[in-house]
């Protein structure tokens, strides 16, 4: 009972989950800040605010750390290939 009570509790929070190469752990970190949404780099690990990354990925098309392009943003702009609306040139 308590299990659950705590659960709904930590499941209104966003949770990150780190995941590492072996050998080192997962790691989990809470938002306690509800109202500034965060957005981890599933490459890097880096955190951003969502605004800030999801103008990065729309502007320059990759993870402003890293580079790398997020599959779920990979795959919306296959869709679009020819249309051409990602100015990648930056
Ligand atoms: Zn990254």
């Amino acid at each position: 009972m308590q299990r659950k009570v705590y659960l709904k509790k930590v499941c209104r929070f966003q949770v990150l989950v780190f995941r590492w190469p072996p050998p080192l752990r997962h790691q989990f970190f809470r938002n306690v800040m509800s109202d500034m949404p965060v957005t981890k780099c599933e490459t890097c690990n880096r955190v951003f605010h969502t605004d800030d990354y999801e103008l990065q990925l729309l502007q320059r098309g990759h993870c402003p750390f890293c580079r790398t392009q997020p599959e779920h943003f990979k795959a919306a702009t296959d869709d679009e290939e020819g249309s051409n609306h990602v100015n990648k040139d930056f």
